[in-house]
């Protein structure tokens, strides 16, 4: 552990090394209740002052709703108090996109200088280190998909006619993509594969995994950097789940793969597709809670829309093997690549806080592993099609009735995080009673 005195010498130096490659300005990110990456930026001088003291943050943004609105949700002391933006100088960035800029994710601390309880990636860690007392890590990766118009309502503009997947698509916007590319990589991101996905203008980036605070600090800055890349070549990047009521939309698949000793879990076991039984009780664990998980991974009202039956979203409460339909797909991967094998969590989209995601699919999965939980049988083929399996929740008020009643995650996410996830869900459903898939469309597409 080192001190803060040591700690604000390693910024001092680390803002020297920023100054000398022409970098002005850093800025802080946490991602707040609703999913939005908010903002503090602070000059290159002011970085060791800010890991030293942090950068003041109210609390108050906990309650924020995509929207931009607050919700007073019951909670007391809203709009009073301040809290400490804390760099995380072991993921400072210079932004390739952004050039002059750099990066760096942030925990909140309170003034005191303690960890604040409601902090999102505070979470993350606790839960991690909850699954390494038990001698388990995870590694974790999110797929990000988005599409891109070229103003305000990508589903009326698009730069890129080509079909799904084609060559033709790429071609199109052959210089945009090697733009992302070379963006990600001189960011040093283990880009995976870049490619054209299903829907028009749709594109997907993968990225190899890590552990999970570093997952979910690589789905904002991946976002960000797409997000930079496209506004320099005049198009806007929609990350919504929908971009057109009615069509496919954008996930944000997290796979995952637990390991023990240096050996992952889910293969070289005796159960399903190689499982152990500690990987099947931890995804029986995942699975269980699920509907409840939604209200994270899929916390928009715009996330029901996207969240249909036969869009490869992951409907349906059940996993299969290599099932693209199933909401948690197997990949059993090859016999000699030890890595290759894990669960994709499909139901998940990109209106998610990804720190809130991975923290409670970890306490979904350890609660799984307590109870020595078994997976159902899988399903075969299209769950909408074969019958039996249940569907997840189709509306943001039935997710929530689940998270609300979801014991694991209540006491996962302790107070103040399990309330303020409640009265921003509930505002936020309250906000899209009654309203038309089109103007819930309009209303979330370029929020993200
Ligand atoms: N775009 C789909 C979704 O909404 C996923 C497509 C895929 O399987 O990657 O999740
Ligand atoms: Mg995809």
């Amino acid at each position: 552990m080192s001190t803060a005195r040591e700690e604000r010498a390693r910024a001092a130096g680390e803002a020297d090394r920023l100054t000398a490659q022409g970098v002005s300005g850093v800025v802080l990110t946490m991602v707040d209740t609703a999913g939005i990456t908010r903002i503090k930026t602070v000059p290159v001088s002011a970085l060791p002052d800010a890991v030293r003291w942090g950068v003041a943050m109210p609390p108050v943004f906990d309650l924020f709703l995509a929207d931009d609105s607050v919700t007073g949700g019951g909670l007391t002391g809203a709009p009073e108090g301040d809290l400490r933006l804390l760099p995380d100088l072991g993921r400072l960035t210079p932004l390739a996109a952004q050039p002059g800029w750099a990066w760096a994710p942030a925990d909140r601390h309170d003034q005191r200088g303690t960890p604040y309880p409601g902090c999102q990636r505070l979470f993350a860690r606790r839960m991690t280190e909850r699954a390494a007392e038990r001698g388990l890590a995870l590694r974790m990766g999110f797929e990000t998909e988005w599409v891109v118009g070229r103003d305000a309502d990508p589903s009326r503009s698009r730069p890129a006619a080509g079909p799904a997947y084609g060559m033709a698509r790429f071609v199109e916007l052959s210089d945009y993509l090697r733009d992302v590319l070379d963006a990600l990589v001189a960011q040093g991101v283990a880009v995976q594969q870049l490619h054209p996905e299903y829907a028009p203008g749709q594109f997907e980036v993968s990225v190899a995994p890590s552990d999970p605070v570093g997952a979910a600090d690589l789905a904002v800055l991946v976002r960000e950097t797409v997000r930079a890349v496209s506004a320099r070549h005049g198009l806007t990047a929609s990350f919504a789940p929908v971009v057109e009521a009615g069509a496919v939309g954008n996930g944000r698949h997290l796979h995952l793969s637990l390991w023990q000793d240096g050996r992952n879990l889910c293969r070289d076991g005796d159960g399903r597709h190689g499982m152990t039984a500690v990987c099947e009780a931890f995804l029986a664990g995942v699975l269980r809670e699920l509907p409840a998980l939604l209200a994270l991974g899929a916390p928009s009202a715009a996330s029901y829309l996207r969240l249909e039956p036969s869009r490869w979203a992951g409907a349906f409460q059940c996993w299969g093997p290599e099932n693209r339909e199933a909401a948690i797909r197997f990949v059993a991967g090859a016999p000699d690549a030890d890595w290759a094998a894990n669960a994709e969590i499909k139901s998940f989209d990109a209106a998610a806080n990804p720190y809130l995601a991975v923290g409670a699919v970890i306490a979904a999965g350890l609660a799984g592993i307590d109870a020595a939980a078994t997976l159902p049988p899988p399903v075969v083929g299209d769950p909408a099609e074969v019958g039996g399996h249940k569907r997840l929740p189709t509306s943001l008020t039935e997710a929530l009735a689940h998270f609300e009643r979801s014991a694991v995650l209540r006491e996962a996410l302790g107070e103040p995080l399990f309330g303020a996830v409640v009265a921003v869900r509930r505002a936020e459903a309250a906000r899209f009673e009654g309203a038309t898939p089109q103007s819930i469309v309009a209303a979330t597409r370029l929020r993200y």
